[in-house]
């Protein structure tokens, strides 16, 4: 027989996607405790505090459907004003006082006698829960260049997602390594302060121009008298056009879409850049959308500006006052941001995860970081991922593919809560399946069109959704019973 006491729910991380779990749980009356490592909430929107960051989906439509937010100050938001919003979504809805602040949890072991996970924390001390919503993000542990002698710079330098705040920089020679969003987005905050600022770039990246604009007070006013106006942008016709055009190019590198999503970046780079010299410089020579496409409106404006020199040069070493280039340059700098991106593949790192039979998750993880439609694990009963590997990544709310992720999850846990079952997990044959079948699709999308990317696992594989976004909706609809190991104690 089932065990029919009230289940309880961990909750890893008090990011975009914890939040949202705990407002669900607590809609429907669940017991569940959020568990977050750092002293504030807002996940990668607390950690990202560089110049210039912004959010490149439209802030209205990265925003939860259950909270629409009329304040936000613009058309694309900062990732202060993100932030700022979740804490508000998490007192709004009671979620704060809930939240274990500085309770990091470094390991999840399930216990097959009991069918539960023995949770244990950076303190030391264990937590016993039935349910587990593991923190699963693609761009949390910075990677940091093996640029000889690094550490011998004097200035201050540090990565994009560890900002040193209260930096001064006006007037200061600046160098950025990195021409991914961060990279691109820092570049274009610094111009107008720098006295010099050198932009080292490997890579050049195809740009999709997007629109930017501040919403009047007038706006604002309109959107709290009315919040069908949000819901006008939220699923605004063109937004969303773009998104399935976005999506079929990336799945059919051959279709019109992706023709139409290239043309759209060629034409921007030749009307944009005046100098033929630093045109070429930033024209890549792979196709667009195979690296993640960076949306932005003003880059290709600042890095015209006279203080700023794109670098694509091989670095020798660094020194003490600034970089070395192999062909004998040399760029005297005080400041140095390494904006250089994220060990994707180690979604929930350092938390240690323990399935049954003694499985790690780093072992069936190897060599590649998967899970059944994104969101669950054979053989880790009663543990889900939102926005784990294998969804929807790149140009779209990761809030929307959260949301219909949960509507999935949230069918498994009624199963659960119902007392009709102790444990649900994906069957492995089920899960293979999938991953035969997402392999197979993932190999013909754009991401493997013959670029180098955080796509990539390290077999070359992207480990993203490779069918259209519909296809992920309907999956995310209702979860195929028949695919899942519906378990109870006796
Ligand atoms: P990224 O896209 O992985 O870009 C890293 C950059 O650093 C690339 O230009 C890479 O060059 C360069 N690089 C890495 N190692 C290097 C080395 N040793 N020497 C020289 N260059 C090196 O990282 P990111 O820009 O931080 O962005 C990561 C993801 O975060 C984005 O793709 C996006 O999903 C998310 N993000 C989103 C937003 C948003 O607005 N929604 C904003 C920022 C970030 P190569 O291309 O040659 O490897």
């Amino acid at each position: 027989m089932s065990d029919k006491r009230q289940k309880r729910t961990a909750i890893i991380g008090a990011g975009m996607a914890g939040l949202l779990a705990a407002v669900n749980l607590k809609k429907a009356g669940r017991d569940f405790t959020v568990f977050e490592k750092a002293d504030s909430i807002g996940g990668t929107w607390r950690d990202n505090r560089y110049p210039g960051l912004t959010c490149d989906v439209p802030a209205h439509a990265y925003t939860y459907s259950f909270a629409p937010y009329a304040e936000w100050s613009a058309y694309h938001a900062t990732g202060q004003e993100i932030k700022r919003y979740f804490e508000k979504v998490a007192d709004d809805f009671g979620i704060t006082p809930t939240i274990h602040f500085n309770s990091e949890i470094t390991a999840c072991h399930f216990h097959e006698a009991s069918n539960d996970w023995q949770l244990t924390d950076a303190h030391g001390e264990s937590h016993v829960f039935d349910i587990v919503r593991l923190s699963s993000v693609v761009v949390r542990l910075p990677s940091t260049p093996e640029t000889p002698r690094l550490n011998d710079f004097q200035g201050s330098y540090f990565h994009s997602a560890q900002w040193e705040d209260g930096l001064a920089l006006e007037d200061k020679n600046i160098g950025i390594i990195g021409c991914g969003s961060s990279g691109i987005q820092i570049a274009t905050a610094l111009t107008s302060v720098a006295k010099q600022l050198v932009h080292f770039q490997r890579s050049p990246q195809w740009i999709m121009p997007v629109q930017q604009f501040d919403y009047t007070e007038e706006e604002k006013q309109a959107f709290r008298d009315n919040p069908q106006l949000i819901d006008d942008i939220r699923y605004d016709k063109q937004y969303w056009d773009n998104i399935y055009r976005f999506n079929k190019g990336i799945i059919n590198p051959d279709s019109p879409e992706m023709q139409m999503i290239e043309d759209i970046c060629r034409d921007y780079l030749e009307a944009s850049i005046q100098d033929s010299e630093l045109r070429e410089k930033l024209r890549p020579d792979y196709r667009a959308a195979c690296k993640r496409l960076v949306y932005n409106w003003h880059y290709y404006d600042c890095v015209q500006k006279p203080n700023v020199f794109v670098e694509t040069g091989s670095i020798d070493r660094v020194m003490g006052s600034g970089i070395q280039m192999k062909d004998g340059t040399f760029h005297e700098l005080d400041i140095l941001v390494l904006a250089t991106g994220f060990h994707a593949d180690k979604f929930i790192k350092p938390t240690s995860v323990i399935g049954r039979d003694g499985l790690s998750l780093d072992t069936f993880w190897t060599p590649r970081p998967s899970a059944h439609y994104a969101v669950t694990l054979p053989r880790f009963p009663n543990m889900f991922m939102l926005n784990g590997p294998t969804g929807p990544v790149g140009n779209f709310s990761l809030i929307d593919i959260a949301e219909r992720q949960w509507g999935y999850i949230d069918q498994l846990l009624d199963i659960i809560h119902s007392g009709e079952a102790d444990t649900v997990e994906p069957k492995i044959s089920a899960f293979e399946d999938y991953e035969k079948r997402r392999i197979d699709a993932a190999q013909k999308t754009i991401f493997s069109s013959g670029c180098t990317s955080w796509y990539l696992d390290k077999t070359g594989v992207p480990m993203t959704w490779p069918w259209g976004y519909q296809d992920f909706v309907d999956a995310m609809h209702q979860p195929v019973i028949s695919e899942y190991d519906i378990k109870d104690a006796s």
